[in-house]
């Protein structure tokens, strides 16, 4: 709306830092941002937010945006007219379709973006390309948590609201930094075992701020939890104190996974995790006393190989102990960017349309085929890890990716990087001129969210819309808009005029989102997917049963794969993360001058013990080295971390880069780095 002074707006938005999602006014004067003002209609949020939600916004106006495209000439880039440069880029994916076909040509969608352009990136792949091969990255970080509730309880999201975590008897926190990562919901749980007397477990590999508040801490060895799951597991079925009755009418799969269990004793588990045995029954007694757990797990859990298989885990103790189909119960995979959630949800993905519904199923396909017009490839595509590994096999030639800095965020990004110098033709799109786009043959200047309308969908599966609030800046445009003009040079025809008509479509096209219009999201209003046609939404997503042809959940054996370690030189183990005051490799956050005074750069937390050992003291320069890389950073002594486990924050595009060190090793099922496996040795630069 439009105040006393013409130029001064309050106009609606949704953070664009994490999952929260939370929401807020945003006030501007021209292109100045006055301030950020909590409202209290805000469902995630009310009138909490964290300092990036807050205080992380002057990156919008950076004298670092791109604001024209800009074109390759030998090692340096020219700027050139939108004109031009669409038009390169429709010649040279034509070109090579034509001579390779169009497997060769590959698109990665943003968690960043919204879901209108996330539903158009796939729409861009499949229907004017034909090629599934499109992909976001959600595959460096949640998608084993996707496919551990695909298997077990069959939707890809929370099973209920920020609000059903608050309300929980018990809370289990399993791999993740959450005061720090998601820091608003991490106040919900700090402010239930405050008043209401919520019991918090934690298991971390780092005792931070929310293990020092819990009421059990377990600090298992590196890429074990799936081990100490199992053996809880079990010790509650052999108790028996497993929930008979919902196993009954609600599972499938009972007696062959609680055999699969045999292995996992308490003592075996206690041997190789290093959690002593008092501690687990502990554990496992606290679940079942417990009228209600919710399970909330991020990357500590998702970025190993096993990362499917731990999640699976997670959910079938959840399962055992009938902690779902009720409130204040369930899986909570905390989902890191904005839009993970989305972006996945509306179908950028190799196997899945949006909605999830596979691209393998015909009759999914000939649905899609009547209202694109065109036919849908069939082979499910690669993915961003297929991808690298296809263009240094010679057989991807195009890239095209919007909003992620996948050069600086993948694993091993040496290796990344010597792919991305065989490619053909390669456009990225982004607000600025990333770590990424140094590789590319076309740079596109897109929108940050503060300059566009569309939809977040933020980790409660639920959707809200975020207004314009700014203008383009120079020439740079709003990603959608981007992708049709790409679209219609290759003869798509597409006319969408507003994101509300792409949301139209997919409402159409896809299930969940039936009752889905920008309508129903006015303002603060929101829906939790799945939104029946009447506009009914599921803030708990399992209400009679689960999305399985006979309605029950399944019990789903795995086994525990063992994280993978470097040879004994590397001695150190790398554990990586968030820190509070960045967002991922630091593109928006290092260019906000209220973040980098408090936090100018990344350091090494290293424990008192290794720092004895090694001779470190807080500012120590070291150097870590890992068969694949090396980084240089500071150090900080802390009883954070203990023993030779040291913490690298990942929000760094420089030096200290922790995918320097990465390998290309992944879980097995997903494809998603195992990020959390390196280890790496230690030595001293200079002493400060
Ligand atoms: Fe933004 Fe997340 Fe902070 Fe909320 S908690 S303000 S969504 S970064």
């Amino acid at each position: 709306s439009v105040m006393r002074d013409e130029r001064i707006k309050r106009t609606k938005t949704v953070c664009t830092y994490c999952g929260v999602g939370c929401s807020f006014d945003v006030w501007t004067k021209d292109r100045k941002i006055l301030k950020v003002e909590p409202n209290i209609e805000a469902p995630a949020n009310g009138i909490s937010t964290c300092i990036k939600g807050k205080f992380g916004w002057d990156y919008v106006n950076s004298e670092e945006r791109l604001t024209k495209p800009l074109i390759r000439e030998g090692d340096a880039f020219r700027e050139a007219e939108w004109e031009e440069a669409l038009s390169l880029i429709a010649n040279k994916f034509t070109e090579i379709k034509q001579k390779y076909g169009p497997d060769s040509l590959s698109f990665i969608s943003s968690s960043k973006c919204t879901n209108e352009e996330s539903y158009l990136m796939q729409k861009l792949a499949r229907g004017v390309i034909g090629t599934n091969n499109v992909d976001n990255c959600s595959r460096y970080c949640q998608t084993p948590a996707t496919v551990g509730l695909f298997r077990t309880v069959g939707y890809g999201g929370d099973a209920g609201s920020i609000k059903d975590i608050e309300m929980s008897d018990l809370v289990l926190i399993i791999g993740s930094n959450t005061s720090e990562s998601h820091p608003v919901l991490s106040t919900r749980v700090k402010r239930s075992h405050k008043l209401r007397g919520q019991k918090l477990i934690v298991a971390d590999l780092r005792k931070h701020e929310m293990a020092d508040r819990s009421d059990v801490f377990i600090q298992p060895k590196a890429g074990t939890d799936f081990v100490w799951l199992s053996a809880v597991t079990k010790y509650i079925f052999d108790k028996g104190w497993a929930d008979e009755n919902f196993l009954r009418n609600h599972v499938n799969g009972r007696d062959e996974f609680a055999a699969s269990l045999h292995m996992y004793t308490i003592e075996y588990a206690e041997q190789v995790t290093g959690i002593p045995a008092a501690e687990l029954i502990k554990v496992a007694e606290m679940i079942y006393n417990a009228k209600t757990v919710s399970a909330l797990w991020a990357m500590g859990v998702t970025q190993h190989s096993g990362g499917s298989d731990t999640s699976t885990a997670i959910s079938n103790l959840l399962l055992v102990t009938g902690n779902y189909m009720k409130p204040g119960a369930g899986a909570y995979p905390l989902r890191g960017h904005n839009n993970v959630q989305g972006a996945s949800d509306f179908g950028s993905m190799p196997d899945r349309l949006p909605g999830y519904e596979r691209v393998a199923d015909p009759a999914v396909r000939a649905k899609y085929e009547k209202v694109w017009g065109v036919p849908i490839p069939e082979q499910p595509g690669l993915n961003n890890h297929d991808m690298v590994e296809g263009i240094h096999a010679g057989t991807l030639k195009a890239m095209y990716v919007k909003g992620e800095e996948m050069g600086i965020v993948d694993s091993n990004i040496n290796y990344v990087h010597e792919a991305y110098q065989k490619l053909d033709f390669f456009v990225v799109q982004d607000i600025f001129f990333s770590r990424t786009a140094q590789f590319a043959d076309v740079v596109l200047p897109a929108c940050p969210s503060l300059e566009k309308d569309g939809t977040f969908t933020n980790t409660e599966r639920r959707i809200q819309r975020l207004y314009k609030a700014l203008e383009p800046l120079g020439d740079s445009k709003p990603d959608w808009q981007i992708i049709m003009e790409i679209a219609n040079r290759l003869g798509a025809g597409w006319n969408y005029s507003h994101p509300a008509e792409i949301m139209d479509e997919a409402a159409m096209l896809s299930p969940i989102y039936a009752g889905v219009s920008y309508e129903r999201l006015e303002g603060y209003k929101s829906l939790q997917w799945p939104v029946a046609e009447d506009g009914t939404d599921q803030p708990l997503l399992y209400t009679k049963g689960f999305p399985f042809p006979d309605g029950k959940a399944n019990l789903v054996p795995v086994a525990w794969t063992p994280p993978l370690v470097f040879s004994k030189e590397y001695d150190i183990h790398v554990n990586n993360g968030r820190l509070l005051e960045h967002f991922h490799e630091g593109n928006m956050t290092y260019k906000s001058k209220g973040i980098t005074e408090k936090v100018p750069k990344v350091f090494l937390e290293v424990s008192p013990e290794l720092a004895d050992e090694r001779g470190l003291q807080d500012g120590t320069l070291v150097r870590l080295s890992s068969p694949y890389g090396n980084v240089k950073v500071q150090c900080l002594v802390t009883d954070r971390v203990k023993g030779k486990e040291v913490y690298l924050p990942m929000n760094d595009s420089g030096d200290a880069a922790i995918n320097l060190l990465t390998s290309s090793y992944a879980d097995k099922d997903t494809d998603t780095p195992a990020y959390k496996e390196v280890s790496a040795k230690l030595e001293i630069l200079s002493a400060e």
